[in-house]
C-alpha cells in the first residue's frame, strides 16, 4: 500500500504566499476531493506536490511512502509514482502520445509491450478518438480531447498516487461519466502486481463524485484546509455554496463530522 503525505505544505511563487500549511494523507484505494473557491491555491497545490520550478516551498514536507519528494525533480516524482493531471494540458508540438507513453513507460522500468493495444482500449473506453493517438500531444484537441487523453494516460502509466485537477471542466456529462467511471475503477481494482490507486480530485463540482466517489473532502481557502468531512459535504457544499457553510476566511478549522 502507498501512502501521500502531505505536512504542513507552505510555498510562495515570487513574493507571493499561496500555501500556508496544507496537511492531507491520501493512499493506495482511496479518493480525496479537494475543493475550495476559486484562488485558494488548489491548482497551486498541485504544482507544487509534483515540483514546478515557478513555486518556492516555504516549509513543510511531502513525502511518498516515507520518502521525502521535495527536492526531487519533477521527473524522479513520477518515476516514484506520482502523477498529475494537470488542469490546462500542455500542448507538445512534434511529440506523439504514443512515443511520450513509451518513454515515460521505460523511465519507470516498465516494457511498453502491448503498448498500442493497451492505447486504444483505454481511448476506446473514455470515448477518445483512435486517430488522437496518433497525433501530437494535445496539439489542437478540444478542451474534452485533453481531459479524456489524461485519463488514458494516468491509466497506461499506471502510478500509485493521481493528483488530478479539475478533470471535469471541459467535459460534457456523458463524458464526465466515463471519465469518472474509469478512475474510480483503477480505486477499486489493482493494476497487475500493484497497488489500487490513491486519488486526490480537485473538483469544483459534486457531479464528478458520483461516480468517483470519494473517502474525504476537504475544502482549501487561502491556502489551508480549513474544512474536512465526509461525502455528504460536497452535497451540502453544492447546496450552500462556501459561503453558505462558512468557508469564509482561513482562520478557523472546521471538522465536520459524518452523520
Ligand atoms: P485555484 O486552483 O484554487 O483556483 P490557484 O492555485 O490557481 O487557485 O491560484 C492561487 C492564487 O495564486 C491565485 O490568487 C493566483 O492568482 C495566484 N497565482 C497562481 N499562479 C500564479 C503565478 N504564476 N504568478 C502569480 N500568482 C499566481
Ligand atoms: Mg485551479
Amino acid at each position: 500500500m502507498s501512502t501521500l503525505k502531505i505536512t504542513n505544505l507552505s510555498a510562495r511563487i515570487g513574493s507571493r504566499q499561496i500555501l500556508n500549511g496544507v496537511s492531507l494523507e491520501v493512499s493506495s484505494g482511496e479518493v480525496h476531493a479537494l475543493m475550495g473557491p476559486n484562488g485558494s491555491g488548489k491548482s497551486t497545490l498541485s504544482h507544487v506536490l509534483m515540483g514546478h520550478p515557478d513555486y518556492e516551498v516555504t516549509g513543510g514536507s511531502v513525502t511518498l511512502d516515507g520518502e521525502e519528494l521535495l527536492g526531487l525533480p519533477t521527473h524522479e516524482r513520477a518515476v516514484r509514482g506520482l502523477f498529475l493531471a494537470m488542469q490546462y494540458p500542455v500542448e507538445v508540438p512534434g511529440v506523439g502520445l504514443d512515443t511520450m507513453r513509451r518513454a515515460a513507460l521505460e523511465a519507470r522500468g516498465v516494457e511498453p509491450n502491448g503498448l498500442s493495444k493497451e492505447l486504444a482500449r483505454e481511448a476506446e473506453l473514455v470515448g477518445l478518438a483512435p486517430s488522437a493517438l496518433g497525433r501530437p500531444v494535445n496539439v489542437a484537441f478540444s478542451g474534452g480531447e485533453k481531459k479524456r487523453n489524461e485519463t488514458v494516460q494516468l491509466a497506461v502509466l499506471r502510478p500509485r498516487i493521481a493528483v488530478i485537477d479539475e478533470i471535469d471542466s471541459g467535459l460534457d456529462i456523458d463524458a464526465l461519466r466515463e471519465v469518472a467511471r474509469r478512475i474510480e475503477q483503477m480505486t477499486q481494482e489493482s493494476a497487475e502486481g500493484g497497488d489500487r490507486l490513491g486519488v486526490l480530485a480537485i473538483t469544483h463540482y459534486a457531479r464528478l463524485l458520483t461516480e468517483l466517489r470519494p473517502d474525504r473532502i476537504h475544502v482549501l481557502r487561502d491556502g489551508r484546509v480549513v474544512m474536512s468531512g465526509g461525502p455528504e459535504l460536497a452535497d451540502q457544499l453544492e447546496e450552500s455554496g462556501y459561503e453558505g457553510l462558512g468557508v469564509t476566511d482561513g482562520t478557523g478549522e472546521v471538522d465536520v463530522r459524518q452523520q
